[in-house]
């Protein structure tokens, strides 16, 4: 079954495309959790961050700097932003297709709640 993220990638689901080239896809989450709040996706389908491949380096380091790109561009850049990969069960991973989320345009709080560490 393909994800979510796969449909997206292929044109078959609507989203707000903020970028896109031949390696990664960056649209707009559709529950916000912050004003900004973007999905930076490989269109190579790697369900988790455990799933990355040695051979996925340089496609990691190009999401990187898409998503600082895009913290330029949507002008979050120098009041701060949070990069955050979510992996699987206890990470809160919902799509298995890895994803970096880009959040700010507000003071984002601590990481995680230290209520149950
Ligand atoms: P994660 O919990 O890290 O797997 O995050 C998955 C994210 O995908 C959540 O923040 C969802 O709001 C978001 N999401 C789910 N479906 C869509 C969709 N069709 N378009 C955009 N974002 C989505």
């Amino acid at each position: 079954m393909p994800t979510l993220f796969e449909k997206i990638i292929a044109g078959e689901l609507p989203a707000t495309v903020l970028y896109r080239d031949a390696r990664v896809i960056a649209f707009t989450d559709i529950r916000p959790a912050a004003p900004v709040h973007i999905l930076i996706v490989p269109n190579k389908p790697i369900p988790t961050a455990d799933d990355i491949a040695d051979a996925d380096e340089s496609l990691i380091g190009h999401m990187f700097m898409v998503a600082r790109d895009l913290a330029r561009s949507q002008g979050i850049a120098q009041s701060g932003y949070r990069l955050i990969i979510n992996c699987r069960g206890d990470g809160g991973q919902e799509v298995y297709h890895l994803h970096v989320h880009l959040l700010g345009g507000r003071p984002l709080g601590p990481l995680v709640s230290r209520a149950q560490s």
